[in-house]
């Protein structure tokens, strides 16, 4: 036989497709030839291959190599094809069956002592060779439990490249991985070790039930980092869709936690203000790493000291907020992720950011207008909770004698109010009252003419923008729904317009 043929997986953001991988031994000088647009680290993959097969006691061809990847249109990238080339080269070889290789998709990194290193991406690649109908896919041992998340595929695990060899030429069958039971999430942080900020918490309640972005703005110490990093475990777990394509970024991005193999809670991500574009939408060499962004896909991407930002960056997050997914376009193709995540920001009231609050402010009121404005436009346009977060004083730790509710008890009214929501936006393919367009909100769900008074008021008074008495009528909608009110009352219209920053011109 001097002909095989085999297969892998060639992903482009989190989308796979098969790739197939043929071999052909010919006369001729010896040497390998590549076909099929192979990037650079494929062509070093050849290197990689050749000297583990030899490292694992099998032999190189001393023949003309001609190795294919198809569809040649297709960018392969990445190290994953080392395992599919050296079962193909064995074959054709005759080393080792070349039936054994022809039904089989291979994922995997190969050592240069002959060991299957895990790769990136195995996720993915697993559903796209099921959707392909493959039935089974040979993986790194270190990727067999991500890989046994895709039930409809038969996952076998491979430590070395003498396990596969062993196995295709039937002395030994690899170890057959099945899904285990899943460890219970370990618990995030929780409400109850916020103290003494009842706006705070409200702000991240309402945050939860309705899907709305937030912007938190108050004094260092005012608590806006300990809220952001509970209102995940306030969000319900991600069904079994949800929790699957959240792996499947993490998986490409390589930050998959060790030992919880499928993500069941929403994550959160908070990138430092010095982050690249890159670090945080996505980018890098070879296989595109998705950013912060992609990877708070149903999630909470958290961005303290906002305005700290560079613009540009944070203008370059607008429109795949909108979206729900952005794509990284690079010089060898394109890669697109999912990412609708609530987006949380928070910003100190000045940037001399003392704790003291106003009386010890050095700033002048030039500055103080300039560091909000960072922030305003068509970003703060896409945030329908804006809320002013006072310092804690030490009367309020004292006060605040008993102890604060749990996060369990608010993510249960969370819960409810969102289940209401649903069933009031059932038919319109939205499920949260952030996703209700304006002109939707106003002709459908106008809360009755008295309930508006102030809030018309303010509109009339130029106070509040059309756009801002959008965003008053969603937050009233999930207060109403928080309170299991049928519809918003004047009280839960008049804490919605109350939930909107007051010194920043919004
Ligand atoms: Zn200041």
């Amino acid at each position: 036989m001097t002909l095989a043929r085999t297969w892998s997986v060639g992903l482009a953001g989190v989308h796979g497709a098969v790739v197939d991988v043929e071999v052909d031994l010919s006369a001729g000088v010896p040497g390998v030839v590549l076909v099929g647009l192979p990037d650079a680290v494929v062509r070093q993959s050849v290197d990689r291959v050749r000297a583990a097969v030899v490292n694992a006691g099998g032999r190189w061809p001393l023949r003309r190599i001609t190795i294919g990847l198809s569809p040649a249109s297709m960018p392969k990238q990445g190290s994953g094809f080392d395992l599919a080339l050296a079962a193909a080269v064995l074959a054709a070889d005759g080393a080792v069956p070349a039936e054994s290789v022809g039904r089989l998709v291979l994922l995997g990194e190969l050592g240069l002592d002959g060991s299957v290193r895990s790769v990136r991406g195995v996720l993915p690649a697993v559903l796209a060779a099921a959707r392909a109908g493959h039935g089974t896919v040979v993986v790194p041992a270190g990727n067999a439990e991500e890989a046994a998340l895709v039930d409809s595929v038969e996952v076998l695990a491979a430590a070395t490249l003498g396990d596969l060899v062993a196995h295709l030429a039937g002395r030994a069958a690899l170890p057959r991985h099945v899904r285990g039971a899943l460890p219970p999430p370990a618990p995030g942080p929780d409400l109850a070790d916020v103290v003494g900020q009842p706006i705070g918490r409200r702000a991240v309640e309402v945050a939860a039930a309705g899907g709305h972005h937030l912007y938190l703005t108050g004094p260092p110490g005012a608590g806006k980092t300990m809220l952001a990093e509970r209102l995940p475990s306030l969000l319900p777990a991600l069904d079994e869709q949800a929790a699957l394509e959240v792996t499947a970024i993490h998986s490409v991005a390589g930050t998959l936690p060790p030992g919880a193999p499928l993500v069941t809670r929403p994550t959160f991500e908070a990138p430092h203000h010095s982050a690249t574009m890159a670090a945080l939408v996505g980018g890098g060499s070879g296989l595109i790493r998705p950013g912060a962004l992609c990877r708070a896909h149903r999630g909470v991407l958290f961005l303290d000291e906002a305005p700290e930002f560079p613009r540009a960056v944070l203008d370059t997050l607008r429109q795949p907020l909108e979206r729900g997914s952005v794509t990284i376009s690079r010089a060898r193709g394109a890669a697109t992720f999912p990412c609708r995540a609530q987006l949380v920001l928070a910003a100190n009231p000045c940037p001399c950011a003392s704790a003291a609050g106003d009386a010890a402010c050095t700033c002048s009121p030039l500055q103080r207008r300039r560091y909000r404005s960072r922030l305003s436009g068509p970003l703060l346009d896409r945030i329908d909770l804006r809320v002013d977060l006072p310092a804690v004083t030490r009367a309020a730790w004292l006060e605040a004698g008993v102890t604060p509710e749990p996060t369990a008890a608010v993510a249960a009214r969370v819960a409810a109010a969102r289940a209401a929501a649903a069933a009031r936006l059932h038919g319109t393919g939205l499920v949260l009252n952030s996703q209700v367009p304006g002109r939707l909100l106003r002709e459908r769900w106008s809360p009755p003419r008295p309930a508006l008074r102030l809030v018309d008021r303010a509109l009339e008074r130029g106070a509040l923008s059309v756009r801002g008495y959008d965003r008053v009528l969603r937050v009233a909608w999930t207060l109403a729904d928080l309170a299991g009110r049928a519809v918003p009352g004047a009280d839960d219209v008049a804490e919605a317009l109350g939930m909107r920053l007051q010194r920043a011109a919004a």
